[in-house]
């Protein structure tokens, strides 16, 4: 079976349609989360994910605020702004479905999460160190995690200092092995690791074979849409520049 994996679309449709062009046929998508949240077309995002085949969808912390249930203190001005008005453009069918979702689950060898198998909506695991940390807290030999928008794979080290990060050239393949893993495929609508081209995964389940994915979009018409919807300037901007 091959798994489309996706993450972090952020109601970004035409990054989420360039993607699903370029990754040829697959039997499955799984999907890690915040799939609303920065971008212009939330409704289009949800309703293009819902229809993809054989579907295991998570919910991230942007979907989250999008349902009223996270205390927008927590963000900042822009992404505030930006939870507000999704807030407000979210049909009843699409928060419908956003409510629905589930915040982890396990599929054969590999546990699905948005953020951390430790705290699966809210931490962040930005380096090997606080991989190390949390691989005790999912039973499975993987774990699949989005909500850094960076891609990268951490390694179990079984004694000594965690092992180093590995990150993937754009269409690289690695076979996943014995070490247990946590793989993050990147963002699809707001890449934060400098490249703006949409990033994802393809998983050959079976297997356990991981290819990283790359792909540019038209970022001047996503760009547009939020302009046209006075989203904040910051966000615009960002996406041209992967941060
Ligand atoms: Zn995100």
């Amino acid at each position: 079976m091959r798994v489309l994996v996706i993450s972090d679309i952020h109601a970004n449709l035409t990054a989420l349609e360039t993607v699903l062009a370029d990754a040829g046929d697959y039997d499955a998508a799984w999907c890690l989360g915040d799939l609303v949240g920065y971008g212009p077309d939330p409704n289009e995002c949800v309703e293009r994910v819902r229809a993809l085949p054989n579907l295991q969808c998570l919910i991230g912390n942007h979907d989250k605020a999008a349902l009223g249930e996270i205390d927008l203190a927590l963000f900042n001005a822009d992404a505030r702004q930006a939870v507000s008005w999704t807030q407000e453009t979210l049909t009843n069918e699409a928060h419908a479905y956003l409510e629905s979702l589930p915040e982890a689950v396990e599929i054969g060898k590999y546990t699905l999460v948005h953020g951390s198998p430790r705290q699966p909506v809210w931490e962040y695991i930005l380096d090997r160190n606080i991989a190390a940390q949390t691989f005790p807290y999912f039973a499975t030999p993987y774990c699949l995690v989005g909500h850094t928008h960076s891609p990268v794979i951490f390694t179990e080290s079984s004694d000594g200092p965690p092992a180093p990060e590995k990150r993937l050239r754009p269409g690289e393949r690695l076979t996943l092995g014995r070490n247990r893993r946590i793989l993050n495929p990147g963002s699809v609508g707001q890449p934060r690791d400098s490249i703006p081209d949409a990033s994802y995964a393809v998983l050959d389940f079976e297997a356990a074979v991981w290819e990283a994915r790359r792909v540019p979009y038209d970022v001047a018409a996503t760009q547009a849409r939020m302009a046209s919807q006075e989203l904040p300037e910051r966000l615009i901007a960002r996406l041209a520049y992967g941060w």
